[in-house]
């Protein structure tokens, strides 16, 4: 079975060709790391962690990026209020991303890098645009010559004179042509900076991402995944700066979620109706709150209300009830009840069903459906006069299998499987490699918190079950 993802690029649903065979080169653009996050920066958390989760679960190896903003402007503003170090800001919310994404079941990206760390890489990117004829210095500014490449609008969907007339030079800004933007900006006095062949500064937003992308997965990855906000200017920009400097195609699939609404509303501040996902963690379930977001296709916008996380609650209790059910009438049953290769087909149909939804562009609404569809047919089979121990156990291991492919653990089934430990020793290996020694050790603690134990040998690391 292959699998299918709508791309943006082309506005059609391609089937999934990934450049090398059993590896997924996937790049997530991160969160500007100011605040909180917000439900509406949760959802791509969630959902790409579930595109990932699925693509792994295929047998893909998956590197997936996903970077930290930790300078910008809105992060000097917050630091300059608060009276504290733009590092010192963005290091607090990295942390309280970090924490709560984890509560909401997202697995540690294999990278995280930060602005702050890859300034070399992101000199060096622009270096190569202004040798190329594709960006000009401006009095301390470097900005990208928009018109200069030709796809420019290709994602977006939008013609360079459509964007023309929309577009003005801002005061301050010292552009030749008002769709040009930034890639550095000039230090103003006393704002952190750092030093660059054009003088002081720090770089423009969209470029961290070429860079970034560029040294942790190489010129041209597989998927490249946002927010459908991130469409226009930030993803068209990210084209126009890699293609420019790399003459290959940067992402060959581009993936956007939709937005959220609260009851019916447009998030915002000044409605009142802005909700952090810290807050709700603290209020409700994460693992609700994950299944939540997956009950509506990544691409459709999704409306949120207490309400309807209820209804949701009432749903996954559903599931978890049939399982549970299925342990205590386990003890009743029979080695082998007379039908059971019957009923044992009918469950494999499901899981059948399952991936088909699955491969149809990570449809886990329906997916969600199917998971329901078998819950029922748990709770017909548990009411039969006689069951059989393989079936129940059958219906059992589907059900959390499935559930862990969305992300979503069946309570006091948390265990590591191998294949996830592996994984967290090599993140380890490499964090290491990097001289990341604190995500290195972070690693480690979170492996001992679920009994993992670590052994260096010369020979490499090993693990046993504490
Ligand atoms: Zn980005």
């Amino acid at each position: 079975m292959t699998i299918q993802i709508y791309n943006t690029l082309t506005r059609k649903k391609e089937i999934f060709k990934p450049i090398e065979v059993g590896k997924v080169r996937m790049y997530v653009c991160g969160p500007t790391v100011y605040n909180y996050i917000h439900i509406g920066n949760a959802r791509p958390a969630i959902v790409f962690d579930t595109v990932r989760r699925y693509l792994e679960y295929k047998g893909y190896q998956v590197d997936y990026v996903l970077n930290f903003t930790d300078v910008d402007d809105k992060l000097i503003k917050a630091a300059h209020q608060l009276d504290e170090e733009v590092e010192d800001v963005a290091n607090r919310f990295i942390d309280a991303y970090r924490s709560d994404v984890q509560a909401l079941g997202v697995k540690e990206a294999t990278y995280h890098p930060r602005v702050t760390e890859s300034m070399e890489d992101i000199i060096d990117f622009i270096d190569a645009l202004i040798a190329k004829g594709f960006a000009y210095e401006s009095a301390g500014d470097v900005y990208f010559k928009t018109r200069s490449f030709k796809e420019y609008g290709k994602l977006s969907h939008q013609s360079i004179d459509d964007l023309r007339s929309g577009s003005r030079i801002q005061v301050g800004e010292k552009k030749e042509d008002p769709l040009d933007f930034t890639l550095w900006k000039k230090a103003k006095p006393g704002e952190i900076a750092w030093d660059s062949p054009w003088g002081e500064g720090r770089p423009g937003w969209h470029i961290e991402c070429s860079a970034m992308a560029k040294k942790y997965l190489g010129e041209t990855i597989d998927i490249h995944a946002g927010g459908q906000d991130l469409t226009f200017p930030h993803h068209e920009n990210e084209i126009a700066q890699s293609e420019a400097c790399n003459d290959q195609s940067f992402a060959n699939y581009w993936i956007h979620n939709g937005y959220i609404t609260i009851d019916n509303e447009k998030m915002s501040k000044s409605l009142g109706n802005f909700i952090l996902a810290h807050d709700l963690i603290e209020k409700f379930d994460p693992q609700l709150i994950r299944f939540f977001m997956l009950s509506v296709h990544y691409r459709n916008p999704i409306n949120f209300s207490e309400e309807l996380l209820e209804n949701a609650k009432n749903g996954l209790d559903r599931i978890k009830n049939a399982y549970q059910n299925l342990e205590h009438r386990k003890q009743a049953s029979l080695n082998l009840a007379e039908d059971a290769d019957k009923w044992l087909d009918e469950i494999t149909r499901f899981k059948t069903a399952f991936l088909t939804e699955m491969d149809d562009d990570f449809n886990t609404a329906n997916a969600i459906a199917v998971i329901f569809e078998l819950t029922k047919e748990a709770n017909v089979y548990i009411q039969q006069n006689q069951t059989s121990t393989e079936v129940m156990e059958a219906f059992q291991s589907l059900l959390k299998d499935l559930l862990q492919v969305l992300g979503i653990q069946i309570d006091g089934l948390e265990e590591l499987v191998d294949e996830e430990i592996n994984h967290l020793i090599e993140q380890r290996e490499q964090a290491r490699k990097n001289r990341d020694f604190q995500l290195a050790d972070q690693i480690r603690d979170e492996l001992k918190e679920k009994n993992i134990i670590l052994e260096d040998t010369p020979q490499g690391t090993r693990w046993k079950r504490g």
